[in-house]
């Protein structure tokens, strides 16, 4: 019998390693899991044996939580070695939150794209266009409640929370520039509408991915829109970016950032896909069949159906934005600017 061949993914780790243990991905190379404070509770990171100490491939939420983990590893899995190199992925406080400290810790440099820096600055600092008043006249212009929009600015600066320190000087990061880490040749592979230069990194010797949050295997990654680029295609920059990874071999091992390692980042990206132009064309549909045109708050239904928390709130508006930007981008919808300020979408006539 000839079934049909469904091409699945493979998961060849059954559990992630236990809180302040790692598994030895593959020669020198090693995987550890974080906590993070968040519905997404962890977050994966890679430490690469070198001949002297160990190269970290993005450093954890810098909380109190996570710095406890780290003194463990300090003192366990490094056993006296040091941490000679700090690389984040991108800016966010999960990855980037611990790597100036830790760099501080062991006199070693951090390496990152520079928009990646400059974002992190940006934030940190609440210089504008993205200070969260800044956001909040964004999420506000798209039809966010005033309610919720307050409670943005009532959590305050979370950013800087979870990146307490950042690093004078940098080493950066280039794409399609190679890098030496552990003793194998790793390809930078950009990625774009996730975060606004993402680095992962490709191993062709060995097959392996070090994905970052640009492929991960159950969550779809989140796109967001900048309040600097309101108008931004940042998922049609995310979905140009998957034809990187789609190209690879396919027994690549993918070393994501949530999730665990898995192979098939083909069969990955055909999902991701598929399941972005579901929501374009449910989109689509939604606007089409409205009596008026529509904010993205109110089509934040019609993508997320599960009740959100006001964290997730502001990564679902972000999301619905993104979807919106692009069918304008691609002249399938209306965008309509009112004197105020508010934006709406509506079918085109
Ligand atoms: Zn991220």
């Amino acid at each position: 019998v000839n079934a049909p061949h469904v091409p699945v993914l493979e998961f060849p780790y059954a559990a992630p390693p236990p809180q302040g243990a790692t598994i030895e991905v593959a020669p020198g190379l090693f995987w550890l899991r974080m906590p993070l404070p968040f519905a997404l509770d962890h977050i994966n990171l890679w430490l690469a044996r070198e001949d002297r100490g160990y190269t970290l491939i993005d450093a954890g939420f810098g909380d109190a939580r996570t710095r406890e983990v780290w003194n463990t590893h300090f003192a366990t899995t490094l056993d006296g070695s040091e941490i000679v190199r700090v690389i984040a992925t991108h800016y966010h406080p999960d990855h980037l939150g611990n790597a100036a400290w830790i760099a501080t810790r062991f006199g070693c440099k951090v390496a990152m794209a520079a928009a990646e820096l400059l974002y992190a600055y940006s934030i940190a600092e609440q210089r504008r266009p993205f200070r969260q008043s800044d956001y909040g006249a964004l999420f506000a212009a798209h039809g966010m409640p005033a309610e919720h929009v307050d409670g943005l600015t009532r959590r305050g600066n979370g950013y800087a929370r979870g990146v307490p320190e950042l690093p004078d000087t940098y080493q950066r990061i280039l794409a399609g520039e190679r890098l030496r880490i552990g003793g194998r040749d790793f390809d930078v592979i950009p990625g774009y509408g996730h975060s606004p230069e993402h680095v992962s990194l490709y191993c062709a010797d060995e097959a392996m991915l070090i994905a970052g949050d640009m492929l991960l295997p159950k969550i779809s990654t989140n796109v967001g829109v900048s309040p600097a680029e309101p108008e931004g295609d940042t998922l049609g920059r995310f979905l140009g970016s998957l034809a990187a990874f789609e190209q690879l071999p396919a027994d690549t091992l993918v070393l994501p950032s949530h999730g665990l390692p898995f192979r098939g980042s083909s069969v990955r990206v055909a999902q991701l896909r598929a399941h972005h132009q579901q929501r374009l064309d449910e989109l689509t549909a939604a606007v089409a069949t409205a009596k008026a045109p529509v904010s993205a708050n109110d089509i934040l239904p019609v993508l997320f159906r599960r009740p959100l928390d006001l964290q997730q709130r502001f990564f679902a508006i972000g999301e619905a934005i993104a979807h919106l930007n692009h069918l304008c981008r691609a002249g399938q919808l209306d965008r309509r600017t009112a004197p105020d300020g508010a934006v709406r979408f509506a079918a085109l006539e």
